[in-house]
């Protein structure tokens, strides 16, 4: 059926694109570069490979990834059906038999007739139909090529911050105020940020355990990124360098006053908005590189953050990715052209269900380009949607990966208080939408 299309990457992205696209009778190119060339992090030539945890999240129908996989199961997703055919018991969370997993992804699509698997590094964006799913450790030559296209929006970064839900913060404690008392964007006089002042024993505290974490261990291939850090200091290496540092830096109280005693705090710890709907606040400066586990306990020492509830931890790898509010429509095809689609990890869809979701539908378009049928774009309300509306209308010049969850939803018609029943309203909402968008878009899934 016509000619070629080209997949770079044979990820989770890549191969989902691949088998979407090899199952409604299109001829797949697949480029993998393992094992002619490796990333930092992949271990083997396996296609599919998990390159850290083996968990992909809460299989809960009201959980943010319980949604997204359920949704991508009614896309007809080749990853999602292989993970759930090598599950491990793990409670509610979908745990996955890796290596079982990756075997089984390579095995089907290196044999499927329609596909040819290609292992050599692709150095240039190709021309032709082509979906780009090379995730965040793209190679060098290719990332040089893909900036070429994409000018100065293509980010590099090493240390990435935590970002806590609204409702966690303590609003007892944090008070929201701009510094110097400037009003805030939409004119409110309340100020944009929320702060969380600690006094000087609460701030000599977080600082001993801060230098007493252990920090996630880098591979060989990595530890050259910690020349980059001056732009981007991990909050460690600046309390490393001396015990007031971070007081003066992204802790700095100047032109803050704490509203219960109207006096300056010895340091703050801001937040600020991180998405449109106000329900997600990253703590300014604060990348870090800290392990999981002592991160969110450490974290939980500012004061207003006792309880908080981290939909991102804090981490440091290397992450190529595009500036996807700028460069791509909700469909994944790259805004100045039409057959040019990105998919995966490089969008800024965080986590492995997410890059795996954004293979499946730049998969399925690429088929509906082809065939001269109008292009999928998810549903709003849907989780997958929603993804999708934050890669594309997040604020360009802060965008950074964001993996699937709940603070993305568009707002419920009636405010429902209780947790439990507002995450099943959501999860109700996404799935009637979805089901009705698929019937009108006459949509069937590839088995
Ligand atoms: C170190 C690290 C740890 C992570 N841990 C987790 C985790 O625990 N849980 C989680 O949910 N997410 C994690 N992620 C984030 C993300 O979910 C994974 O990176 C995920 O694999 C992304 O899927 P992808 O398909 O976009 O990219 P990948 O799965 O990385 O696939 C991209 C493929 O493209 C190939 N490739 C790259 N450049 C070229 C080229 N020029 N030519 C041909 N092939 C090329 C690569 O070899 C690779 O196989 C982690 C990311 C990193 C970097």
């Amino acid at each position: 059926m016509g000619k070629k299309i080209t997949v770079v990457g044979g990820g989770l992205a890549g191969t989902e694109a691949a088998w979407q696209l090899a199952q409604r009778g299109f001829a797949v190119r697949l480029y993998e570069m393992r094992p002619v060339r490796h990333t930092p992090a992949h271990v083997t030539d396996r296609l599919a490979e998990l390159v850290c945890s083996n968990s992909m999240g809460s299989a809960l129908p009201d959980r943010a990834l319980g949604m997204l996989k359920n949704e991508m199961l009614a896309l007809g997703s080749f990853v999602i059906r292989m993970a759930f055919k090598h599950a491990l018991p793990a409670g509610q969370a979908l745990a996955v038999g890796r290596e079982e997993f990756a075997e089984e992804i390579t095995d089907v699509i290196s044999s499927h007739p329609q596909i040819e698997l290609v292992r050599e590094e692709v150095t240039a964006i190709p021309g032709g139909p082509t979906i780009l799913a090379t995730g965040p450790l793209t190679s060098d030559a290719l990332t040089r090529s893909v900036q070429s296209l994409t000018g100065p929006y293509l980010y590099f970064y090493d240390a990435i911050a935590p970002i806590v839900t609204a409702e966690s913060i303590d609003t007892s404690i944090a008070f929201r105020r701009n510094r110097w008392d400037k009003t805030g964007s939409a004119g409110a006089a309340e100020g944009d940020y929320f702060n969380c002042p600690l006094n000087q024993a609460e701030y000599e505290a977080f600082v001993a355990a801060l230098l007493a974490a252990p920090k996630i261990e880098l591979s060989d291939a990595d530890t050259e990124l910690e020349r980059y850090f001056e732009g981007c200091m991990p909050i460690e290496e600046l309390a490393r360098r001396g015990k007031n540092t971070l007081a003066f830096g992204p802790m700095r109280p100047v032109g803050l006053r704490d509203p219960r005693t109207e006096q300056r705090p010895y340091a703050v710890v801001q937040l600020r908005q991180d998405n449109v709907a106000g329900a997600l606040y990253n703590l300014v400066g604060f990348q870090t590189n800290v392990k999981w586990g002592a991160q969110a306990e450490i974290l939980r020492l500012i004061p207003g953050l006792r309880n908080a509830e981290f939909v991102r931890l804090g981490q440091m790898h290397r992450n190529t990715f595009i500036n996807s509010p700028t460069l791509l429509r909700a469909t994944f095809q790259f805004k100045e052209r039409d057959d040019l689609f990105f998919a995966g990890q490089i969008t800024g869809t965080e986590g492995y269900v997410g890059s795996a979701m954004g293979g499946l539908l730049a998969g399925i378009n690429m088929a509906r380009l082809l065939a001269n049928k109008p292009l999928m774009q998810m549903p709003r309300a849907s989780m997958s949607g929603a993804l999708i509306h934050y890669i594309t209308h997040a604020a360009p010049d802060n965008f950074q990966p964001m993996k699937a969850n709940m603070g993305l939803l568009p707002a419920l018609p009636k405010r429902i208080r209780n947790k439990q029943q507002r995450y099943m309203a959501y999860a109700d909402k996404a799935k009637q939408d979805l089901d009705s968008y698929l019937t009108h878009m006459e949509f069937a899934p590839v088995t």
